[in-house]
């Protein structure tokens, strides 16, 4: 009954979302805090009349406040349905093969598989960090996140520019840029200097919105232009009239924002140094999340004792991977919840 294509195919998996109880949930990176009020505000007010009509397919107004904030002309921006939709549309676009780290966003080897499209990965350092240096031995379009997930660790610009200087100029460079706004700079500044280079970004993370759907690249016309191609061989309409909406509220509203992501990094901050006061391993993170380990425990089994007490967090079941854990940074009192749990599971509550 199903295509040989569908029985090939191995999704991604993503993060629980469970039903059953209330756990903290620091397993899926997303943001502790509330959208903005003035975002509130304008779900309260908005007119139901407009469903009626389709969405605009081009995303006029919010790609025009994201041109804006930029400095770049509207022909430099796509929007879609979310940032794992920008970078499905991306991979079909610009890549008849593709290298990535070793370690990184588990969803780029599973649009590969999609499409068909055949990557090589390029290892990375002994610290988990991210060898650039050998993507230049490769010819191949190249994507990368960062900060990567779920490491968490940072390249900065500085290094990525003089790699993109190094680059073939047709060779397709697409930096993921879901967790900049945590601390990172981004690379949109080397936009204008190089029209292979696509940045992606998502309102997922720093603006509290996973659950609204909205991402966007930032690339010269051309490569722009074919983002639309594929939307529009696809799907018209990925992003409805309501998104749309709330999504140029939440841009224009960005300082509301700040302040909750000036929070998470204290948060981060000060969970990073509670956990590594305890005996944990915990890499340097520039995102919303800590990767960090525990000498003699696996991830999978921190996992299981922090799940009992009511806090979710993600393991991976890799080599390289195995000993960690990645948190989310949650709010300060679920931060000091974690810590309580932790202290417990490691047997220094007496
Ligand atoms: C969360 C995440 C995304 C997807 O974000 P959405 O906009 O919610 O689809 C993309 N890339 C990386 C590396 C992520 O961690």
């Amino acid at each position: 009954m199903l295509s040989k294509r569908m029985q090939e195919l191995s999704p991604y998996v993503a993060g629980e979302q469970p039903r059953d109880r209330q756990y903290i949930k620091l397993n899926t990176n997303e943001n502790p805090y509330p959208p903005t009020r003035k975002v509130a505000e304008k779900l309260r007010n908005f007119n139901c009349e407009k469903l009626k009509l389709y969405p605009d397919p081009r995303m006029t107004r919010f790609r025009q406040v994201i041109a804006e904030r930029e400095g770049v002309a509207e022909e430099w921006v796509f929007a879609g349905n979310g940032s794992d939709e920008v970078l499905a549309f991306c991979f079909y676009a610009f890549f008849d093969s593709v290298l990535f780290p070793e370690l990184t966003y588990s969803f780029y080897p599973v649009y590969c598989d999609f499409y068909s499209i055949p990557y090589s990965t390029v290892p990375v350092k002994a610290d988990l960090s991210i060898d650039l240096e050998s993507f230049l031995q490769h010819k191949e379009p190249v994507i990368l996140s960062n900060p990567n997930s779920p490491t968490g660790m940072y390249i900065e610009p500085a290094e990525i520019r003089s790699f993109l200087d190094r680059c073939d100029p047709d060779r397709v460079v697409v930096i993921d840029e879901a967790y900049i706004d945590f601390g990172g700079e981004s690379c949109a500044a080397f936009l204008q200097s190089f029209s292979n280079l696509v940045v992606v970004r998502t309102l997922s993370k720093s603006h509290s919105l996973a659950g609204l759907r909205l991402g966007y690249a930032l690339a010269s016309p051309e490569l722009i232009n074919a983002l639309f191609t594929v939307k529009d061989s696809f799907n018209s309409y990925p992003v409805h009239t309501l998104a749309q909406e709330l999504g140029v509220e939440a841009l224009l509203d960005s300082d509301a924002n700040l302040k909750n992501r000036q929070r998470i990094m204290e948060n981060r901050s000060w969970t990073a140094e509670s956990l590594s006061e305890m005996g944990f391993k915990v890499l340097p993170s520039m995102a919303n999340f800590i990767f960090c380990s525990l000498p003699g425990r696996n991830g999978s089994w921190i996992y299981q004792e922090l799940k009992k007490r009511g806090i979710l967090v993600r393991y991976f079941d890799r080599e390289k991977l195995k000993a960690f854990v990645r948190i989310s940074i949650g709010t300060r009192s679920e931060m000091q919840t974690l810590l309580g749990a932790v202290k417990e599971l490691i047997g220094e509550v007496t």
